[in-house]
């Protein structure tokens, strides 16, 4: 195999003139924070999902924080939690004073398992946090069907899955409180931003001001002609706010989404039938693949060491990546939260065999069979002499 000479980055965005010229469009009218493009977003974001409210915050961090807040989350209450997830994930239930209880996961889909959770529901639980792993949903109907029996409420960290679906409905769009990520890694994205979607008006009201320093709703517009200098604080809020500049972006990407949605599908699948076959490599058929938008594409690697694999990749210029470092593993929790050895078992043995390939819609099809070659040949050969440099 000829090594490309080009590094294939591990994630890349896809931005290009529109976005260039909306931001463009920002400076030049000289309203750079939250304003008008804010609004547009939101606007658009709320019609693409078919939900209510949708908010505008400068991460989904943001919008967790204050989705627990939205819902009176904090000291003293547990909040259910997957630990194979970002580490954000598990922050803010901290910052609003609450704990974290990690639970494990389904290996069929890496989502947090209703059946652990059920185990784990003590009379502190106020809250599940659900993680959609990967762009895939987790098991939204058994989570909520438990959330109503026990009277929890139900969050969903819905950082990698704009756009995605369960059972046909966006996600979103499932009767809770959503928080969307447009991290520049991610499917969507803003440079860094954040929304959150509810149906209800009562957390939406809470978050439009709380995201800005508590002050009344609309403050923003109190340097505009129709704006007032007089306004009120009514909550002790954040400084949790989009720009327009952000939201410029986000304009332009919202109505990219279908297309970046359909290139992952279609380079998913051309990943699941290459490497499904391979004895070494599990692929984690998750749901169906018109609900799934591939944030990611995580293969599970078995009889070889995920680490060997990265070096090896690298070497041959593929950048990989590996999520998640369970949060648990973490010393700040192991110090604070440990959990018993036998507990999270699925999550402990994922974790030494995951690894996350390439995926993204600016990569060619000849990049994902590059991939696919390269993953390929790295597992055939223990001794690594696997390629020719002058090949
Ligand atoms: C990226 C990510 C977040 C945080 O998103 P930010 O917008 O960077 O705050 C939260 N949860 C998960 C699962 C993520 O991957």
């Amino acid at each position: 195999m000829k090594v490309r000479k080009k590094f294939l980055p591990y994630n890349q965005a896809s931005l290009n003139s529109k976005e260039i010229n909306e931001v463009s469009d920002s400076i030049s009218s000289g309203w750079l924070t939250m304003g008008p493009k804010v609004k547009r977003f939101e606007e658009s974001f709320a019609k693409y999902i078919g939900i209510k409210h949708a908010l505008a915050v400068n991460s989904c961090t943001s919008a967790l924080q204050l989705a627990l807040l939205a819902h009176k989350i904090g000291p003293g209450d547990e909040v259910l939690v997957p630990s194979l997830t970002f580490v954000s994930s598990v922050n803010v239930v901290l910052h609003v004073g609450a704990r974290p209880v990690f639970v494990d996961i389904k290996e069929s889909n890496l989502n947090i398992d209703p059946e652990d959770i059920k185990k784990k529901i003590t009379h502190k639980t106020k809250a599940i946090l659900a993680v959609h792993y990967g762009g895939s949903s987790a098991d939204l109907d058994e989570i909520n069907k438990i959330a109503k029996q026990s009277k929890l409420v139900v969050i969903e960290d819905a950082a990698h899955a704009v756009g995605s679906k369960y059972r046909g409905k966006k996600i979103g769009n499932h009767g809770n409180t959503a928080c969307f990520s447009f991290y520049v890694t991610k499917n969507l994205t803003t440079g860094e931003g954040g929304m959150l979607t509810t149906n209800s008006d009562a957390v939406a009201d809470y978050v439009s001001h709380s995201r800005l320093h508590g002050i009344s709703k609309d403050a923003w517009k109190r340097y505009s002609k129709e704006g007032n200098w007089r306004y009120d604080v009514v909550d002790p809020g954040f400084k949790f706010n989009m720009t327009d500049m952000q939201a410029a972006l986000g304009i332009h990407q919202l109505q990219k989404l279908n297309g970046f949605i359909k290139k992952r599908q279609e380079y998913a699948q051309i990943y699941d039938r290459a490497l499904s076959p391979h004895p070494k490599i599990k692929v984690i058929k998750l749901i169906r693949h018109q609900d799934h938008t591939y944030h990611l594409y995580p293969i599970l690697l078995t009889g070889f060491s995920p680490d060997q694999f990265i070096k090896r990749m690298s070497e041959l210029n593929i950048g990989t990546s590996v999520h998640f470092i369970p949060v648990h593993q973490f010393t700040y929790f192991r110090k604070n939260y440990p959990v018993a050895n036998d507990d999270l078992q699925v999550t402990n043995t994922i974790f030494e065999q995951i690894v996350s390939l390439p995926l993204y819609p600016s990569m060619t099809k000849d990049d994902i069979n590059y991939v696919v070659n390269a993953t390929k040949i790295i597992l055939n050969s223990p001794q690594g002499r696997f390629y020719d440099q002058k090949d």
